[in-house]
């Protein structure tokens, strides 16, 4: 079995479910008890922020570039960096390291692929809703058509994720809030939503939907369950 490097804390509320994921996996595929090798580095999250919010990408990412050492320099065979934002520097993560980094778009898109599914509205941070870093690799390599919310809606949902989500709450207006998002986006056309944050999944699940969520925690999690067992993603057959 392969170790896991998990970069995390972005928020803890999501590495928790990332560590649970992993080891649900693993005990899933191989049974008895089994359990995943993993590590996790976990950032203090009020720093992280306080350089997203300070437009100062560059120093988050020497961060990112240092948590991915530790690990790799702590046995791990692979990392995951467990947010959608601070995928904005996958590739300068991929580039400081000799391990493979696994990109939480990949597991999501080509689970929409395989579901037969094009056309998609993308819920996350504002930084992952309106730059080019996630959506780009979603169409350009992954062919999708990717939707977004309508400017009111993106500050809604960032607003949700920052005031809330990350600081451990989940509240019921919320939850109505995001499921009135939902709602514009199917009548713009979306025939799935990628919940395209890390923790959106502690507000809504599939009930609150009318088309399926593709939930990036938990197809993130399960590509590094087979990534560490060295098995192919079920998507490939
Ligand atoms: N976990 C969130 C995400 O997936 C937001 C927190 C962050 O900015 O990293 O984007």
């Amino acid at each position: 079995m392969k170790t896991i490097g998990l970069i995390g804390g972005m928020s803890w509320d999501s590495t928790a479910v990332y560590y649970r994921l992993v080891n649900d996996g693993v005990r899933r595929r191989l049974g008895g008890l089994h359990s995943a090798r993993c590590l996790i580095w976990s950032f203090d999250f009020a720093e992280i922020e306080q350089l997203q919010r300070a437009d100062r990408w560059d120093d988050a990412a020497e961060r990112m570039i240092d948590a991915a050492r530790r690990l790799e320099r702590g046995g791990a065979d692979f990392v995951m960096i467990c947010t959608n934002t601070m995928h904005r520097m996958a590739g300068d993560v991929q580039a400081a390291i000799d391990i493979p980094l696994l990109h939480i778009a990949d597991p999501t898109a080509a689970r929409i692929r395989a579901d037969g599914l094009r056309r998609v509205g993308l819920l996350g941070t504002a930084f992952t809703m309106e730059q080019d870093f996630y959506r780009g690799r979603l169409t350009e390599r992954h062919g999708l058509d990717v939707l977004v919310p309508d400017a009111d809606d993106r500050r809604t949902v960032h607003r949700v994720i920052y005031e809330e989500l990350v600081r451990g709450r989940v509240l019921p207006d919320s939850r109505r809030a995001y499921r009135a998002v939902i709602e514009r986006l199917r009548r713009r056309g979306a025939r799935a939503i990628i919940l395209g944050c890390t923790e959106i999944m502690l507000l809504i699940g599939p009930d609150d939907s009318p088309v399926p969520l593709y939930d990036t925690t938990a197809l993130h999690a399960e590509a590094a369950v087979t990534m560490s067992l060295g098995q192919t993603f079920p998507d490939e057959g």
